[in-house]
């Protein structure tokens, strides 16, 4: 029988997971990116015999394929991605492939925000537990890369909506949903239905016996759970009400119900703090008492979890400024969370590529606590005319350690600096994590 021909475009983590796992399966593989693939990559291709291009997409050896992988950063309109549509070949994400070769439980973390602080605490609870659990999706090794050679009994997996545009028979067995609030709408035609809808693919294919854990105060969530009917058992959160099994919080306690199993933590036990993380710690607990670990294993993992780079990371104090960094703060609903969170004045660094943005949802917030705002992306103009007439102080910087140096010379004793962008990085850093060790090392050189 004739191989098929799987074509996986874009050589990063997830690519490349695939074309590892295509071998592995039987497939006549080729990998092809349009831009450099990064030389660790392509050693792993290299010693495992697997064709690749680099710096071009050749039509004639992408258009023979039966099956494509697409990396989520590809956009569904770039020209590949629509000669592929136009010829009628199957173009998936890696998920889903790799979901085609593991019986593995998944537990999906999706939602505009907390998905990683979400995932990395679920997997911390698995593991503690004692499960054989892998960690895939957006972070760590790529999902792929794992089914093709680990072995685990469930993965733990943080999914983009770019990903899941790319999930067509993928089923979780627990989804978890954070909260829906606009962010990538550049990549929605600027229509948040087309978003939500695109987040509503982590319910797809579930059963009645898989689990939707979700946010209960989120108003866009609970606007579409009214207009459909999900067979999965519902499970919801929230820090505003009581409720009669899921997550809420009663008298400064979390209280989670499943399955009739009542469990109650202090929130100050908690090891994240901020409203954002009750949520995270109530999802991530849910999902625990879901696959009936013990309490004291979830106990234990909530209360000694240690927080993540680069969000809301109290890095350091210089003369009692305390200098925070939330480069991972990459939109509006985010910034909200860390300003809410703030019981001192801010000096707020701010910028970078607006992603359709909308300032306002930030006023109240701003005025009661921001003293200056300083301005690090290269074309500040939105954000300036949004701020600029709240009579607070707005400068602009040129590059990281030109900002870190006025906003140290913008705080007094006892503020705190406060780097929480709304925006992507690309306009000057490589990625968040390069902007936000470029900030805690020339916070390091004041
Ligand atoms: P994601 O992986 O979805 O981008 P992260 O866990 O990396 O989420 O956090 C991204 C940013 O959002 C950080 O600034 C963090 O402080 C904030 N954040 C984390 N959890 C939540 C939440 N549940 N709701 C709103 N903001 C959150």
């Amino acid at each position: 029988m004739q191989k098929k021909r799987l074509v996986v475009l874009g050589a990063g983590e997830s690519g490349v997971g695939a074309a590892i796992l295509g071998i592995a399966r039987g497939y006549e593989t080729f990998v092809s990116d349009f831009g450099a693939i990064q030389p660790q990559y392509k050693t792993e291709l290299t010693v495992r015999g697997i064709p690749f291009e680099e710096n071009r997409h050749t039509e004639a050896l992408i258009i023979n394929a039966d099956l494509v992988v697409k990396s989520p950063g590809i956009p569904e309109k770039s020209p590949v991605v629509k000669l592929l549509m136009n010829a009628s070949i199957p173009v998936i994400s890696e998920i889903e492939f790799a979901g085609y070769y593991t019986h593995a439980k998944t537990i999906c973390i999706t939602g505009s925000n907390g998905k990683t602080t979400t995932t990395l605490l679920t997997y911390d609870l698995l593991k503690r537990a004692g499960l054989k659990v892998g960690l895939a999706g957006n972070v760590g090794k790529s999902f792929a890369w794992q089914v093709a050679e680990e072995d685990f009994d469930y993965y733990v997996l943080e999914i983009s909506s770019f990903q899941l545009d790319g999930m067509f028979d993928f089923r979780a067995n627990v989804a978890i949903l954070t909260n829906i609030t606009p962010d990538h709408l550049d990549r929605y035609n600027y229509q948040m239905q087309n978003y939500t809808d695109s987040k509503f693919r982590i319910v797809r294919n579930q059963t009645e016996s898989d689990f939707f854990i979700y946010n209960d105060d989120d108003p866009v969530i609970a606007e579409e759970l009214a207009k459909r009917s999900l067979p999965a058992k519902k499970l919801a959160f929230s820090t505003e009400h009581t409720l009669p099994e899921g997550g809420w919080v009663e008298d400064k306690t979390m209280k989670l119900n499943v399955f009739n199993t009542i469990f109650d933590m202090t929130i100050h036990e908690l090891a994240l703090q901020g409203r954002h993380n009750l949520n995270n710690s109530m999802a991530a607990g849910i999902s625990g008492m879901v696959l009936k670990l013990r309490k004291d294993d979830i106990r234990e993992c909530l209360s000694d979890f240690q927080g993540v780079e680069h969000r809301l990371e109290r890095f350091m104090r210089v003369h009692e400024i305390e200098f925070i960094n939330d480069s991972k703060a990459t939109n509006i609903n985010s910034v909200w969370y860390a300003l809410e969170s703030m019981s001192t004045k801010v000096v707020w660094l701010v910028g970078g590529t607006d992603k359709g943005n909308d300032y306002s949802q930030l006023y109240d917030l701003v005025k009661e606590k921001v003293k200056a705002i300083v301005c690090i992306g290269v074309d500040n103009s939105k954000i300036i005319a949004a701020f600029k007439n709240m009579g607070i102080e707005i400068v602009e910087s040129e590059s990281m350690e030109e900002a870190v140096r006025s906003s140290y010379f913008l705080a007094s004793k006892g503020d705190s600096v406060l780097l929480s962008p709304a925006c992507a990085s690309f306009d000057r850093f490589k990625n968040y994590e390069d902007r936000g060790r470029q900030f805690k090392e020339a916070v390091r050189n004041l």
